[in-house]
């Protein structure tokens, strides 16, 4: 299956092939075409399923023949790094067609955006609360805007921004084409998909699973125990990039911290950071300077970098959903990749959760020295071996140290090698 039954104008598959796209994800064979015919479109998936993609190429083909250098598309999304990654997206698809981007958000000079508003924008890729201060200050046009898409829609619910969405809403055209897209569906999202979509196409792709091709591994630990866990599994692993997640800034912070001190490229990525630091990790990141980013949920959320072969759980994500997401950033469109989740005994009900959207029963090894297997659902019958076909981690009880004596732990994981729920073929 090709991009070509779409018949996107040579324009846009030139940005396409720039990017290496052979063939549609379930998400954009299953949305495009309705989104092309003008329909409202609830897109049900979450990040890693090539949703960025599946509604700008229809946007892109929308505003190619109309006139320039006003807003008639408006992408709205909850952080400034999924705006950022959006926009960037935007340039590099639509890098032939001559259409302006223009990404809106807070931390950053309003002038600048005003700017760059005045000097003409067809697409604006823009968070909630810097947009509506735009409307506000009369320095954006949203009159003109023919297609709107809320992306990420539960987490800007997540994020309290419904209020700002429903002000914006009120100044933009009732004839409108609009677009949501959420990982899952809280009332609150149900209701406003109800308010503003018409005769929406419903579209759902892997609903709550994580992202293909993930492996997925729970060593349990205590508390006190997770930084020499993680320095071990880091010593012993042949990764590429590494994103750790952590239930709190501060504690971001300090495991960044702790293992920058102990020798490693780390950076910490999370909300308390200025607006340039933020840019910098992810960069960083991005070009390899940085090997390990340790994360909050937030922060990360959204984020695409391309080599993260290990999502590392230091302390285990607050809901099931959360879990996708983050696992998410790991096993994007291309590449298969590792979930490592750090359980301590308090985490019980949370695996159980986490159980149910793998859909399989998960096992435990004995993580010697590091703390004991929690009883629960998942309690293992023995510690076997580690049964990932891709993770980097050595099943072998007595794995190959790199600088650092041999693992003290022997993993056992439950490896998910699945596709895209509505199709057999992944890219
Ligand atoms: P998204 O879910 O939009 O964040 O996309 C996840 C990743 O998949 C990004 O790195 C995209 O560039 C990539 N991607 C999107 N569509 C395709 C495709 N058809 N083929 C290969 N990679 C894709």
């Amino acid at each position: 299956m090709s991009f070509e039954r779409f018949n996107l104008d040579p324009k846009i598959m030139s940005g396409v092939r720039a990017l290496g796209y052979t063939s549609p994800t379930p998400i954009q064979l299953d949305s495009i075409p309705p989104i092309m015919k003008g329909n409202d479109v609830m897109g049900l998936a979450q990040t890693g399923t090539g949703k960025t993609a599946a509604f700008v190429l229809p946007i892109l083909q929308r505003l190619l023949p109309g006139a320039r250098g006003r807003v008639r598309a408006l992408v709205i999304a909850p952080t400034r790094e999924l705006t950022e990654q959006t926009n960037k997206a935007i340039g590099q698809l639509g890098r032939k067609t001559g259409l302006a981007c223009v990404s809106v958000y807070g931390g950053v000079s309003m002038q600048t955006q005003v700017n760059a508003l005045r000097r003409g924008a067809d697409i604006v890729c823009a968070c909630p609360g810097r947009l509506l201060d735009h409307v506000r200050r009369g320095t954006i046009n949203l009159s003109k805007v023919e297609v709107l898409v809320l992306d990420e829609a539960d987490h800007m619910f997540d994020m309290g921004f419904l209020p700002d969405i429903r002000a914006i809403l009120k100044h933009l055209p009732a004839g409108r084409q609009t677009l949501l897209f959420s990982a899952t569906m809280p009332a609150e999202i149900n209701t406003l998909a109800r308010d503003i979509l018409h005769a929406p196409v419903r579209v759902q792709i892997g609903h709550t699973a994580p992202a293909a091709t993930v492996s997925h591994t729970f060593y349990p630990v205590a508390m006190t125990s997770k930084n020499a866990l993680l320095q071990n599994i880091l010593d012993t692993t042949e990764t590429g990039l590494v994103l750790v997640f952590t239930r709190t800034k501060q504690r971001s912070k300090r495991v960044a911290q702790h293992l920058e001190a102990s020798g490693y490229n780390a950076a910490a990525l999370h909300g308390n950071l200025s607006q340039s630091n933020r840019q910098k990790a992810i960069q960083g990141f991005r070009d390899g300077r940085f090997k390990i980013l340790v994360a909050t949920d937030i922060a990360a959320r959204g984020i695409d970098v391309c080599g993260v072969s290990h999502v590392i759980n230091y302390d285990i994500p607050a809901t099931a959903d959360a879990y996708t997401h983050r696992i998410g950033r790991t096993g994007r469109a291309c590449a298969t990749g590792d979930a490592i989740t750090f359980v301590s005994g308090e985490d019980r009900g949370l695996v159980s959760q986490i159980a149910r959207i793998l859909g399989s029963k998960l096992k435990y090894g004995a993580a010697k020295g590091f703390g004991s297997a929690p009883d629960g659902p998942g309690r293992p019958a023995s510690s076997g071996r580690l049964a990932s076909p891709h993770t980097g981690i050595p099943s072998d009880p007595t794995p190959k140290p790199r600088s650092r004596p041999a693992s003290r732990y022997r993993p056992v994981g439950v490896s998910q090698q699945r596709s895209f729920r509505r199709s057999s073929k992944t890219v």
